[in-house]
């Protein structure tokens, strides 16, 4: 029989798929002893059972009624007693967290009796009848979709009503009537005063609640996949607005913005816990507890000491202190800027508490990534406008709008501007490059939800002042309007106005081999990981590079060496004409010539990119890209040739290049003549970049260096294709004085050379996958027209999470590597075999070349730590 109810005392956090990650956690704790109001879990099969035939299965509430009966003994107090009524909440809690996305309800079992008993027990009138007012107002809203702002109205008009101190008890008392005039205008019946209702139809409304529109946009975002459903957890309401010494409060082990050590967080008194994180009043620091309330933050300091050792991790927790006890209402392994991600592994290592190996797992790919992005370049920076608190970095820079609407209309970079961030505002957030709000710390809704999506964010600048008309803020007597640009800098919170030019990052300086200046505690974290990463990763990792230039930023950053020189970029600006010459030659001496007037070019290129790799291999790709890219396009080329004639001149050039586009005219140019196919139609193009390579290279032996260049065929789709490009290649070389040996291999990026692979090795020395291609040609997507096209309904639709042209599509592309690089092998054992696509530095697609046994990966510059990373990541 399926148990669909767990009480916190029998679960523990391994089940997370089964509770959800709340769920998982409060059962851990409790495990633990530590302070957890009593309560349970209703577990996510519940959830998938209710959302795929809208009824809750058979035999859930009478489980839901045995637990709460456990409850009602240990407390000694029973749900609906009119004296002392036992009051309960009830929380959504998928395995992800989806912060602020789906429901919860507060103070379930009051009713027109129960009041009165919370009322006497408490000692406090008041109290209870903002409570029930607080229980209509987020049953009708989530359980009915009662408008919020129904019920803030007249809660508004009640508090402009009442004195400083607040509403009085009977001024509460009156607005709960209020609340259920309004709750039965919209509903059509009575606020349900049975408590067993209220708790089944808050447990179906947060079981609905995860097919929430935010939700699902949410989660489309972060690929969490949609059929997990949610967990429900039931548990004894304890207070934190029942006085003065109540309060409510989220800390973390260590800053989750920088990883510094020490216990940070925000507290708010005489509040409950949904008013934290909703980001409504002000918080104050953490560190204020001790002063209000040593015994408790004492308390909590050890409580959090006990969970970072027991996760070995970061952790974040809800607490609320109910008359000074303190009580855990929630913990989790915390969210975490990138930079404090790598402070924090390394630290965790000098602690003892993890191992290197761990510490390597608990960084990735994009948050380094990340870290490599610019920043705001200080010294050109105005005095800032106003500063908040450093949510979430990056360098943000955009024109401001104040609603999620605008900024998903804006059509350049937007800064979102809010005094507080709810749900609702999830689109915007997306569409934003950053988010400024005037309220709320770094546990707000608009920082946690910016963190996780690596939004920049400045919550709670406090000086900003939002026009109500929603137009403009102002900074004492500065205005900001809608449209205008404004710099924010998500590390130190400031806002500038204008635009703040940027600078590389301290780590991509540093990584690059500049000098950073500070010894900085993170770019030595990720130095360590990084050279932890190296030691541990059996990919070797290259650059694409085609310029001297690109070849020492590639090395500097450790590349071991280059894995795909495009050769076409050698064959622009000023040597178009040449190239056009080569085209128009129409004798084989003009031919020649113009091949001859390349080669000089060409060689002095490899020369230097062979001394900027001295020692490492190079891999030159032969010419791909159909010749006719390189003259100007038709429509150019016709309207020159038109306005020369109706002047009565003679188009002379233009005319011969225009019959030859004409005549060079592809319907699919990515399936015509390129690649391979140019270097058999054309005759001694090869020859003459093959020839430019080899010189190159024995000019540099000749200068004592160790050039170890590579020639490598593109497009090749049958191995008698490679044979004769080879032959005409080894020939050249026989030619050259002095040229070390250059191994000579094929790019696979055709199903069919992935298909032929065994006979292609018996032609290349080695492979490397052209992913980009191989995706194109598998999957029959033009790789130059998906993106923004059908690829969004793609991806809303699910068919997949991912553009493969990000990430390689292991399933398909992914089988053919595999498959090419066994039978490749099979012929030939030594066969080395990288890959040059876009994937090679995608941290998803590194850690599938490992596990496919790929010798090294190939990507851009900047992306060869990530690879390094990714690499390590996978060898551990
Ligand atoms: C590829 O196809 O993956 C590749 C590296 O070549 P290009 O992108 O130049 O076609
Ligand atoms: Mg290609």
């Amino acid at each position: 029989m399926v148990t669909y109810v767990y009480d916190f005392v029998e679960g523990d956090r391994s089940r997370s798929d089964l509770l959800g990650g709340k769920g998982a956690n409060l059962a851990e704790m409790t495990r633990l002893g530590l302070p957890v109001p009593p309560g349970f879990t209703i577990t996510t099969d519940a959830c998938r059972a209710y959302l795929a035939d809208g009824r809750v299965p058979l035999r859930l509430f009478d489980e839901v009624n045995a637990h709460l009966r456990e409850i009602e003994v240990r407390l000694d107090r029973r749900l609906g007693d009119p004296h002392d009524p036992l009051l309960l909440a009830v929380r959504s809690g998928g395995r992800y967290s989806m912060p602020g996305m789906m429901e919860t309800i507060l103070d379930i079992g009051l009713n027109d009796t129960t009041v009165a008993g919370l009322a006497a027990r408490s000692g406090d009138e008041r109290f209870a009848w903002d409570s029930y007012r607080r229980l209509i107002q987020m049953f009708g809203r989530t359980v009915h979709g009662v408008p919020a702002e129904e019920f803030e109205r007249e809660l508004a008009s009640v508090r402009a009503a009442a004195g400083p101190d607040g509403p009085d008890a009977a001024a509460l008392r009156e607005l709960v009537e209020t609340y259920k005039k309004v709750f039965a205008a919209h509903v059509g019946q009575d606020f349900p005063q049975a408590p067993h209702a209220q708790l089944y139809s808050a447990i179906r409304a947060v079981f609905s609640s995860w097919n929430a529109e935010r939700a699902v946009l949410y989660r489309h975002r972060e690929h969490i996949p949609d059929d997990l459903g949610t967990a429900v957890n039931v548990m004894a309401m304890v207070f934190g607005n029942l006085g003065p010494d109540s309060g409510t409060g989220v800390a973390f082990t260590r800053d989750p913005a920088t990883g510094a050590p020490g216990v940070y967080g925000d507290y708010l008194r005489d509040a409950q816990g949904e008013d934290v994180v909703a980001g409504i009043r002000n918080t104050v620091p953490l560190a204020e507890l001790e002063r209000i309330d040593p015994v408790s933050f004492r308390e909590l300091k050890r409580i959090m000491g006990v969970l970072e050792r027991h996760y070995r991790d970061l952790c974040d927790v809800e607490f609320t202190i109910e008359r000074g006890r303190l009580w855990m209402l929630q913990t989790r392994v915390g969210k975490r800027t990138p930079a404090a991600a790598f402070t924090i592994a390394a630290q965790l290592v000098d602690e003892g508490l993890i191992t290197l190996d761990e510490a390597l797992h608990r960084v990735d790919g994009a948050q380094l990534a990340r870290l490599m992005f610019p920043a705001f370049d200080l010294a050109a920076a105005p005095p800032p406008l106003a500063t908040g608190v450093g949510a979430s970095p990056g360098a943000a820079v955009g024109r401001v709008v104040f609603d999620s609407a605008a900024a998903v209309a804006a059509d350049g970079p937007v800064i979102l501007v809010r005094a507080e961030t709810n749900p609702d505002d999830l689109p915007g957030m997306i569409a934003a490059r950053g988010v400024l709000t005037s309220r709320g710390g770094k546990t707000s809704h608009a920082a946690v939800v910016a963190r996780g999506m690596g939004r920049t964010c400045v919550c709670g600048a406090e000086a900003l002042r939002i026009d109500p008309a929603g137009d403009a803020f102002t900074v004492g007597d500065r205005v900001v309007r809608a449209g205008e640009l404004i710099s924010i800098d998500g590390t130190t919170g400031n806002v500038y106005p204008g635009e703040v030019p940027v600078v590389p990052s301290p780590v991509a300086r540093h990584l690059a081999g500049e000098p950073v200046g500070r010894e900085d505690r993170l770019v030595a974290a990720v130095d360590r990981l990084l050279a932890h990463a190296d030691a541990a990763r059996r990919l070797g990792v290259r650059a694409n590079a085609d310029t001297p230039a690109d070849a020492r930023r590639a090395r500097a950053f450790g590349a071991a060496g280059i894995g795909l020189c495009r050769t076409e970029h050698m064959f622009l600006g000023a040597r178009r004409e040449l190239v056009e010459r080569l085209i128009l030659a129409d004798d084989p001496a003009e031919l020649t010539a113009a091949l001859d007037a390349l080669l000089p070019l060409q060689r002095a290129d490899f020369v230097d990119i062979l001394a900027a790799m001295d020692g490492v291999p190079v891999t030159v790709r032969l010419l791909d890209p159909p010749l006719h890219e390189f003259l100007p396009p038709l429509h150019e080329l016709t309207a020159r040739v038109a306005r020369a004639e109706a002047r009565g001149e003679d188009p002379g050039r233009d005319a011969a290049l225009l019959a030859a586009v004409r005549r060079m005219h592809e319907t699919n140019p990515m399936l015509g003549l390129r690649g391979v196919r140019l270097g058999l139609v054309v005759p001694g193009l090869f020859a003459m970049q093959v020839r430019a390579v080899a010189e190159a290279a024995a000019q540099r032996v000749r200068d004592g260096g160790d050039p170890r260049p590579e020639i490598m065929v593109p497009l090749v789709a049958d191995v008698r294709e490679l044979t004769v490009v080879r032959a005409e290649v080894q020939a050249v070389l026989a030619t050259v004085p002095d040229v070390p040996p250059i191994p000579v291999g094929t790019m696979v990026e055709i199903p069919r050379a992935a298909l032929t692979a065994g006979d292609l090795a018996r032609a290349a020395q080695f492979f490397s996958f052209g992913t980009n291609d191989l995706t194109q040609t598998t999957w029959a997507f033009s790789r130059d027209d998906v993106e923004g096209s059908f690829f969004d309904t793609y991806q809303e639709r699910g068919i997949f999470g991912v553009s493969p042209f990000e990430t390689i599509d292991a399933t398909g592309v992914g089988r053919l590597v595999r498959l090419a690089t066994a039978e490749g092998r099979a012929t030939r054992g030594d066969l080395t075999v990288g890959v040059c696509g876009e994937h090679g530095g995608d941290p998803d697609s590194v850690a599938f070349f490992a596990d496919a046994g790929l010798d090294y990966v190939s990507c851009s510059p900047y992306r060869v730590p990530i690879a390094r990373l990714a690499a390590g990541r996978a060898a551990v």
